[in-house]
């Protein structure tokens, strides 16, 4: 970020709103809306958010799954929702059909034994179908080729949606934007308009929660790749949304967009940025079922909604240990 003026030509106010801004930028965690003591605030949802399960035959990923679900069905407090927050499956973008069918049968049979809970889900890279058609085997004119596997299997109506609920208006994106044989994190134009007509229309009143597979602004990002040996700072725009400033000028026009979720990164940050909470939730599968990566070990996250616009994210672990 550069300033056109330097310290001494800014006044104290001016230095106080550039100190906060910095503050805000990276990493500070601040509450998503100032309670004002005659507004109560009460509780009107409670979420368990699971991101990048990446359901597997190998490596215990069934049983790693049903013991997330028992945990969270477990809590003495228990969530009235689930949502998933994309990669439900390890991959199937290099994936042939009979291996891709595989993940897709397990991944529902766990979820129709193991889950009583309302579950509403995002599409993530993972889930999509043959976009490497070399190493997938398709033509790309198969009828479920790209998102349409995953739109079928999660029972979802479309790629992206929204809906009320508990007086909360949720955005669901779909955050994969096919590239030659992968992909890269974007909104095309017709959702990015879509997304701009849903905000316009949805009741200012109303707080918005979005739900995104790839952060639309994450910090931990910066703890995944090879800076140091290159003295750069590499962010492939398959991290994090490349249309980040374009989402970011479209949501502070919308005050009443609270929070934004997401996964993908398998860490677990929070950035405030201007009005808006921006919540990386780690991953239910940890190192893809091998464990903890880096210093985030398999868990998914406790979101309260709130009457008032509030909200609260903790991340939890559900002690899973992985095949030895
Ligand atoms: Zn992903």
């Amino acid at each position: 970020m550069e300033h056109s003026k330097t310290p001494d030509n800014l006044s104290r106010r001016e230095l106080i709103r550039v100190a906060g801004v910095t503050v805000l930028g990276l990493g500070a965690v601040a509450p998503a809306v100032a309670e004002s003591p005659d507004s109560p605030r009460r509780r009107v949802l409670r979420i368990a958010h699971l991101t990048d399960i990446h359901m597997t035959p190998d490596r215990k990923a069934a049983e790693g799954m049903a013991a997330c679900l028992r945990h969270i069905q477990s809590q003495t407090d228990k969530p009235d929702l689930i949502l998933t927050g994309g990669d439900h499956i390890m991959d199937s973008i290099g994936a042939d059909a009979a291996r891709t069918k595989q993940q897709w049968d397990l991944y529902q049979a766990v979820l129709k034994a193991e889950c009583s809970l309302p579950v509403e889900a995002c599409i993530g890279n993972h889930d999509c179908w043959g976009l490497n058609r070399k190493s997938s085997g398709t033509t790309g004119s198969e009828p479920l080729y790209g998102k349409k596997w995953a739109v079928d299997a999660l029972g979802i109506e479309r790629e992206y949606r929204s809906f009320d609920r508990a007086g909360w208006h949720f955005i669901m994106l779909d955050s994969t934007f096919p590239k030659d044989d992968g992909y890269i994190a974007r909104l095309d134009d017709q959702q990015f308009d879509w997304l701009a007509e849903d905000l316009r229309r949805a009741d200012p009143a109303m707080p918005v929660l979005i739900l995104s597979h790839i952060p639309i602004l994450s910090v931990s990002v910066f703890f995944d790749g090879e800076n140091e040996k290159t003295g750069d700072w590499v962010i492939p725009g398959s991290w994090v949304h490349i249309d980040s400033r374009r989402i970011k000028d479209l949501l502070i026009k919308h005050p009443n967009v609270k929070v934004c979720l997401s996964g993908h990164v398998h860490l677990v940050d929070r950035v405030e940025y201007l009005g808006v909470s921006y919540a990386c939730n780690g991953a239910v599968c940890g190192a893809w079922w091998n464990g903890a990566y880096h210093e985030c070990e398999p868990g998914y996250a406790l979101v309260n909604l709130y009457s008032d616009g509030s909200f609260d994210n903790r991340y939890v672990r559900f002690g899973w240990k992985p095949e030895a």
